[in-house]
């Protein structure tokens, strides 16, 4: 997959966040709602797909992809979509939210609810990896979610969903095994994992949890024919994650710029 088109729509994204573009009145705007393990991030499109607005917060409001702080929840949704209406001045009308894959029956209502207390109206409800591939665009490969709880893998072939799995491995495990190694805190522990200049040490460290997630992997993609694997989600972010999937894979694998974003912003591009 040719990585380059949404490489520069993320970072336009990012340059949005403390730089948002002016819309005119009544222009119409596409919203994605991402409620994750570790952050909620709120995308704001324009119809071409650009991006013109995105905020996002630290909460721990979502476990393992279910809503465990419902009022939480609704609070900080409610909260960066008043921040984005207050700098766009406009009014923001419709979103889509996306669940991890699997869990629709049990969460699905409830990722909805949370978006349309803050008064918009939620029109659609994505898998998360399925989400990612709107912006990201593979036809045959696997697109892997690695979030702070969960890992959530779609494989495609024929630009078709074939295998759409999720299980407990993410972000969060990292950080446990870090505070266990160094002696940390786990919210010290989660911090200091989110720091570039910290990967080369952390690493070695997260080796095992990272060969889990591998694992996980294997297990999604066989019977499959999968040619490439593209890893998104705010995991992914760790430097060099990719080098050691397709050393143990032995798959092609590409990430692209700021992963943690792909979700949010296919998201939004699904709207
Ligand atoms: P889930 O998909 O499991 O519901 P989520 O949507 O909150 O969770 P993401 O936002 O994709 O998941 O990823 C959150 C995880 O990414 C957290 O564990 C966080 O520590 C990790 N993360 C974020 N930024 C970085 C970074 N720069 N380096 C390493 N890990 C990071």
């Amino acid at each position: 997959v040719d990585l380059e088109g949404a490489n520069q729509r993320l970072e336009e994204l990012l340059a949005c966040v403390d730089h948002p573009k002016a819309v005119k009145e009544g222009q119409r705007l596409y919203c994605g709602l991402d409620l994750g393990t570790a952050f909620i991030v709120l995308v704001v499109l324009d119809e071409d797909g650009n991006p013109v607005d995105c905020k996002y917060q630290f909460a721990s409001v979502v476990k393992d992809g279910m809503v465990v702080d419902y009022v939480g929840a609704c609070d900080i949704a409610r909260k960066l979509k008043g921040q984005i209406e207050e700098e766009l001045g406009v009014e923001l009308e419709e979103c889509a939210v996306a669940i991890p894959p699997e869990t629709g029956s049990l969460d699905g209502g409830a990722v909805r609810n949370v978006a349309e207390s803050t008064g918009m109206e939620c029109i659609a409800v994505f898998d998360e990896p399925t989400a990612a591939n709107l912006l990201i665009g593979t036809k045959d490969g696997a697109v892997v979610d690695i979030g702070g709880g969960t890992t959530g893998i779609s494989v495609f072939e024929d630009g078709k969903v074939v295998e759409c799995i999720d299980e407990s491995t993410g972000g969060t495990h990292f950080s446990l095994v870090l505070a266990g190694a160094k002696g940390m805190t786990f919210d010290d522990a989660e911090r200091y994992k989110r720091q570039p200049e910290n990967h080369r040490e952390v690493l070695p460290i997260v080796a095992p949890t990272i060969d889990k997630v591998t694992s996980i992997i294997q297990r999604a993609c066989s019977g499959y024919d999968v040619p490439e694997v593209i890893l998104v989600g705010g995991t992914a972010e760790l430097t060099g994650i990719e080098d050691r999937v397709r050393k143990h894979l032995g798959i092609e694998v590409h990430k692209p710029n700021h992963p943690m974003f792909v979700t949010p912003m296919g998201i939004a591009l699904g709207c």
